[in-house]
């Protein structure tokens, strides 16, 4: 890992150039019909450098959906030919404005689906995915300083932290340093007052976190906690609308089915589900494991802070606040946790 400093008015040439590399995607804000702005941000392919707003502290769908599209053709059947979905070509991306606590749910994603059995359609895509992180400060919905992911110094290729007039440039990845060696646009060694101003921001950044959630022992607590009436109460206030699996950006569940786009043309698609839906547990002779609403919303919780922690040693939720953010109910996280637990 190496620190450089940049300008900031060089980051829009270095942007730009970034574009002969591949797709470049960032937070973009989506315009409202009565004065063009709106405060809600989406991740889109980006023409224009000055469209990106990396500062902002989520997008509605997380950049899972770079690696793991709402629907990826597995195979295809055309006029009697067969092709292959892991053999489709997949154009270089470039993320902008990933935070840290992206870059760890990148990490989990990896852990999923390239550890033990790779998949070869995940794969292909994190292959060509070049990630550009940047320093954000929380808002009242962040946890990640709770869950241990609020900070990151490796998983991604650069990482821009905001400074006075410059930015703190950290190289952690060999396609990292490429990027700056083949586009000098004015990257230089950092400078002591650079690594000084840029512990005063992080501290600074850490006494801005409103929210926390205790979770050092939440596993043990849950295993205690099955019978809760809490579990009862979620599951008469939530829909089970499936929004804050959508926007999850660990929340990987899937479905398959068939379609046939076209005459002479069929598909095998993976398409994104979640286990708050009904029919997700629902197996053949009719039987439904999870058929009550109250199941539904405890599995989800306890995948999160419980089974996952025992199989990887580690939580699935980077505590982004995007379910916190999107749920048409109000149902809050942290709340929960800190109900079950008896803190609330
Ligand atoms: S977004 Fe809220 S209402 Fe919808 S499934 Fe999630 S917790 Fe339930
Ligand atoms: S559970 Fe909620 S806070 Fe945690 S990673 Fe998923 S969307 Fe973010």
């Amino acid at each position: 890992m190496q620190t450089l400093r940049l300008e900031v008015q060089r980051l829009p040439v270095f942007l730009s150039a970034l574009r002969d590399e591949g797709d470049l995607f960032a937070p973009v804000e989506r315009l409202a019909p009565k004065d063009g702005r709106s405060g809600v941000y989406s991740l889109e392919r980006i023409f224009d450098v000055a469209q990106a707003h990396p500062e902002a502290l989520r997008t509605i769908l997380p950049f899972k959906k770079l690696l793991l599209p709402p629907r990826t053709v597995l195979t295809r059947a055309r006029d009697g030919a067969w092709e292959d979905g892991d053999e489709l070509p997949i154009r270089p991306m470039i993320f902008y404005g990933a935070h840290a606590c992206d870059v760890h749910s990148l990490k989990i994603l990896d852990l999923l689906f390239l550890s033990d059995f790779a998949d070869p359609y995940y794969q292909r895509r994190r292959e060509q995915l070049t990630v550009i992180g940047y320093g954000c400060i929380p808002d009242d919905k962040c946890f990640c300083q709770s869950l241990g992911t609020a900070n990151v110094d490796d998983g991604f290729d650069l990482f821009f932290t905001p400074l006075e007039g410059r930015f703190m440039v950290t190289v952690a990845s060999a396609r990292g340093d490429d990027l700056v060696r083949r586009y000098p646009v004015g990257f230089e060694p950092s400078t002591r007052d650079d690594t000084r101003e840029y512990l005063d921001r992080l501290k600074r950044r850490t006494e801005a976190f409103t929210l926390a959630l205790d979770a050092h022992d939440l596993p043990y607590v849950l295993e205690l906690k099955k019978d809760d009436p809490v579990w009862e109460e979620l599951g008469r206030k939530c829909l089970c609308c499936g929004s804050c699996s959508m926007v999850c950006p660990t929340c990987t569940c899937f479905n398959m089915w068939d379609e046939m786009p076209e005459e002479n043309c069929s598909e095998r698609l993976r398409c994104w589900d979640a286990c708050l839906y009904r029919d997700y547990a629902l197996v053949a002779g009719g039987h439904n494991f999870r058929a009550r609403r109250a199941d539904r919303v405890r599995n989800r919780y306890y995948h999160k802070q419980e089974a996952f922690v025992r199989e990887f040693g580690m939580p699935s939720c980077v505590g982004c606040g995007r379910c916190i953010e999107n749920c048409p109910t109000g149902i809050h996280v942290v709340e929960v946790f800190q109900h079950v637990r008896g803190d609330a």
